[in-house]
């Protein structure tokens, strides 16, 4: 989910066909050879925000809604599996002093019911034939193998838990396999990355939090620690029995923002035998200067000219891409023309791309090594690159993995294979526990 920083920031995607170009016959076979893979593996992303109206609603995900994901870009993509994100978001302590009160909790629990809800009317009633709801590898391989797509769940802020343990629980019986344990803010159970401009209310995790932890363990669920503090995150690296993992995160080392993790942190993560599932959220990938105002001018100008929405703010970087699909080509190759002579007469900084993207992935395997890394997208959340900016885009994830040297078995791991391998050690551990 979109943190507010980068509401302000400005979008600018460039198509600059060179980039991506695959012209040569080396290039060919390089994209036959990736396709191949492509189509073997089992791609997961997993981290995707929705709201449930999408799902739920008269024109659904089942339609190509101006939305980065939604099944027909998926099914194009060759994206297998997702993640929907059980996001709730939380108003400040400062702004409404009931928001960690019964009242701001039972406003919180009863969203993340209605997502819930939604997911699995949609894979139930509304799209049965195409998605399935997935709660381990096992379905997860067995809705692939019959060519249908499968759908996990996730929780994004613990806050709608609120006081009572018992939530935990009945979260995990709705079908979540991981739980973020903050947002964007401190909650009830541990100190979030804002803190960093905020300052800390817990220093880490609460008493509270730490016996979450504890009940996500005996239960199954991923501890997930994406939006943690790096206090909160290191102690619950310290404290859980079973691997955790970072739903949607990127490496510090290459793009200094408080939501990506340090190699400490990522050493850390490695050592309880988790993953990272290095995020496309190109404010997190990649720090690019803002636009000169003449620069800005000029391609909003250039949007205005081709029709095509503003790319500022939420919601906004899916409408702007389907709203680029829309131009016929000779529409879009005079868009990219125009584009070109913007660059030439105001530079910028480059927004993020798929290289730079697939830079975090290498950083994080060189240091942590092939099995401790994943993908995800932080689609219709705010993450999305050049490249990669809807879900009908996955291949070129594969294709610039393949590009880089990455073998079969290594792009299945990065792809989904590492990360059902921790949930299932998750749910072996919990049995464990449970005798
Ligand atoms: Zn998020």
């Amino acid at each position: 989910m979109l943190p507010l920083i980068l509401l302000v920031s400005v979008i600018f995607m460039s198509f600059h066909s060179s980039v991506f170009a695959q012209d040569s016959p080396a290039d060919d076979l390089l994209r036959k050879r990736a396709r191949a893979i492509h189509e073997k593996v089992i791609a997961l992303d997993t981290h995707i925000d929705f709201s449930p109206a999408h799902l739920t609603g008269e024109h659904n995900y089942t339609e190509r809604l101006d939305t980065q994901f939604n099944l027909p870009n998926m099914i194009d993509g060759g994206l297998a599996g997702l993640f929907f994100s059980i996001f709730v978001p939380q108003t400040r302590e400062s702004q409404n002093a009931e928001a960690f009160a019964a009242a701001g909790y039972e406003r919180a629990y009863k969203l993340a019911v209605e997502k819930f809800d939604a997911v699995q009317r949609f894979a139930r009633e509304i799209a049965p034939d195409k998605i399935e709801p997935a709660l381990n590898s096992t379905d997860a391989h067995r809705i692939h193998a019959r060519g249908k797509k499968f759908a996990l769940m996730g929780v994004e802020n613990g806050y709608p838990i609120g006081d009572d343990i018992a939530r935990v629980k009945e979260f995990y019986e709705r079908g979540a396999r991981y739980l973020s344990l903050t947002h964007n803010g401190h909650n009830q159970l541990a100190d979030s990355h804002t803190g960093e401009r905020d300052g800390w209310k817990w220093n880490g995790l609460s008493p509270f939090g730490k016996q979450v932890v504890a009940e996500m363990n005996r239960l199954g669920i991923m501890v997930d620690v994406s939006h943690t503090s790096k206090e909160a995150m290191m102690q619950i690296a310290g404290l859980s029995k079973a691997p955790i993992i970072a739903s949607h995160s990127a490496a510090r080392a290459l793009c200094d923002v408080s939501r990506n993790m340090d190699d400490e942190q990522l050493l850390a993560l490695k050592k309880t035998g988790g993953v990272i599932q290095v995020v496309a959220y190109d404010g997190f990938v990649k720090t690019s200067k803002p636009d000169s105002s003449e620069r800005a001018a000029a391609l909003a100008a250039a949007r205005k000219d081709f029709n095509l929405p503003e790319t500022v703010g939420l919601g906004q970087r899916a409408r702007f891409q389907a709203g680029v699909k829309k131009l016929s080509a000779k529409q879009r190759a005079e868009y990219e023309k125009k584009l070109g002579a913007i660059d030439k007469q105001h530079p910028g900084d480059a927004p993020a791309n798929l290289k730079d993207f697939v830079d975090h992935i290498d950083y994080a395997v060189k240091l942590l090594g092939i099995d401790h890394v994943g993908i995800s997208s932080d689609f219709d959340g705010g993450g999305g690159v050049v490249g990669w900016n809807d879900a009908s885009e996955t291949f070129n994830v594969t294709l610039e993995l393949v590009r880089r040297g990455y073998a079969e078995e290594q792009i299945e791991k990065l792809w989904g294979g590492n990360l059902l391998r921790v949930m299932d050690e998750v749910q072996r551990i919990a049995r464990e526990m449970q005798k």
